[in-house]
């Protein structure tokens, strides 16, 4: 691994990097299949990732012909592979087995451990024979939408796809490793500004955002449009913001600190609700919400941008849907991917239908968002929100960090690359773009 190492740093060209032999394994960070019970009747807050993810060596696999080998630099911690680490909502074992009986090929990836990690930036190492427009020597980033393109249901929009899976989520050889094995699909190019850990935050919650937002498949958001955003410092949320403002929109951010509201003041955003500050009560047992804490959250976000929000951002789940979709203005739309505090929500129809709102769901992005997203990116026009950066060995710290909610943005992981700062291949560019812009969460991550 030290040989390809010092190659993609010595700048080595495809053919140099093709002639050296690739390893029989590597290190990643996994999962074991024998500790899927290992939390049993631990509160799911205690549970700690640092005790069931692991840095191991593990085989590196044959490649199928539409895959290719990616020397990972760096990659980064996403919400999934918390859920992974703490066996929740279930193991993701279940799903390899599944993946398992579909191919042959698939049958590679059910293992009795998983390699995790849905993000990564590298350098394509060897291209499976019927690869065609990447070549070894590229220097990618990688999104997460695992698509098998001889399914019908996957040729209108491929996260429609009956087989559709999150790569390193539900699929075995993930990001966060030296290597990874990924479809040729799921390879874009690598933004030249970016060091490689600034370019590994990026893919998934960039063009999951990207999808809520901008794409035809979500809310259509135009200008002028007021966009309440859940979280909007977190993975997710920091790119909804500069979605919104980029698109003419008004952001209501809410966070859950004076930290985090001063950060988004920089980012542009100038109605911000400290959530933690105001000290919603939307639930006022466990099994009853109180429409007096709803009542005052729609009168705080009126306050702020002059009327009720035409979009909401919603991910969080049981704990705001029901506040969500009552603020949502009368023919607005909720647009939600996730359910980080409880999938079985709740909500009071009568506000639903009187005032003919939209609930939409939406889920990661297929090729083609992701790589808008991805090319908004390397135009500098979405900056990433690498707040933090971890050795892979400490990647269960990083996630426990994610899992107790005490970062910003996004907490990039170097694999390969041995230190910060490097993989920057046009300086000039990113004096135009500019440093201060580009590491903005950095400053605030510490
Ligand atoms: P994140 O970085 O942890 O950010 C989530 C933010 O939500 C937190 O920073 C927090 O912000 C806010 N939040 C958490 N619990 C809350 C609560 N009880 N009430 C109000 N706000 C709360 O995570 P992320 O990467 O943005 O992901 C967010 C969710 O989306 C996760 O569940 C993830 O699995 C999911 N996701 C889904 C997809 C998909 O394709 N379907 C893609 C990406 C992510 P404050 O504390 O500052 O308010």
């Amino acid at each position: 691994m030290q040989s390809i190492l010092e190659a993609v740093q010595a700048g080595a060209t495809g053919d140099e990097l093709a002639s050296i032999p690739l390893p029989e394994s590597y290190r990643a960070a996994i999962v074991r299949r024998e500790d899927a019970a290992m939390f049993e009747g631990v509160a799911s807050a205690d549970k700690d990732p640092r005790q069931s993810l692991h840095i191991g060596e593990v085989p590196l696999p044959e490649i199928a012909p539409d895959e290719a080998v990616v020397a990972v630099m760096a990659s980064s911690i996403n919400f999934n592979t918390v859920w992974t680490s703490i066996f929740e909502p279930i193991p993701t074992f279940g799903l390899l087995d599944r993946l398992g009986k579909e191919s042959e090929w698939g049958k590679r990836h059910a293992l009795p451990y998983q390699v995790v990690g849905s993000d990564a930036a590298g350098v394509v190492l060897r291209v499976g024979s019927a690869v065609r427009n990447w070549t070894v020597g590229d220097r990618v980033t990688v999104h997460c939408n695992y698509v098998d393109d001889q399914d019908p249901s996957a040729h209108d929009d491929s996260m429609l796809g009956s087989n559709q899976r999150i790569w390193g989520f539900e699929t075995n050889f993930g990001g966060l490793a030296d290597l990874t094995i990924v479809k040729a699909n799921q390879l874009m190019p690598k933004p030249t500004h970016l060091t490689w850990e600034e370019s590994a935050v990026n893919a998934l919650c960039n063009s999951t955002s990207y999808r809520m937002l901008v794409s035809r498949n979500g809310a259509r958001m135009k200008q002028g449009d007021n966009v309440l955003i859940w979280g909007a410092t977190g993975g997710i949320g920091g790119y909804a913001t500069q979605y919104v403002l980029n698109g003419g929109g008004t952001p209501i951010g809410i966070v859950s600190s004076p930290q985090k509201a001063a950060l988004l003041n920089e980012l542009g955003c100038e109605a911000v609700i400290d959530r933690k500050a105001e000290n919603y009560r939307f639930w006022s047992d466990e099994h009853t919400q109180d429409e007096t804490e709803w009542r005052r959250f729609g009168k705080k976000i009126r306050s702020l941008a002059g009327d009720d929000p035409d979009i909401v951002f919603e991910h969080v789940g049981r704990q705001t849907m029901g506040a969500s979709i009552f603020a949502c203005k009368r023919g607005g739309t909720v647009v939600t991917c996730a359910a980080t505090s409880g999938y079985m929500v709740e909500f009071d129809n009568r506000h639903f239908w009187m005032k003919l709102k939209k609930l939409l769901s939406s889920h990661f992005a297929n090729y083609s968002e992701a790589w808008e997203a991805n090319r908004l990116i390397n135009l500098g026009k979405i900056q990433p929100l690498l707040s933090a950066v971890y050795p892979l060995e400490q990647v269960g710290s990083a996630a426990l960090k994610i899992h107790r909610n005490e970062h910003e943005g996004k907490i990039g992981i170097l694999c390969l690359a041995p230190t910060e700062g490097l993989g920057i291949d046009d300086p000039e560019k990113r004096d135009r773009i500019g440093e201060d812009k580009i590491t903005i969460f950095r400053r605030y991550g510490g």
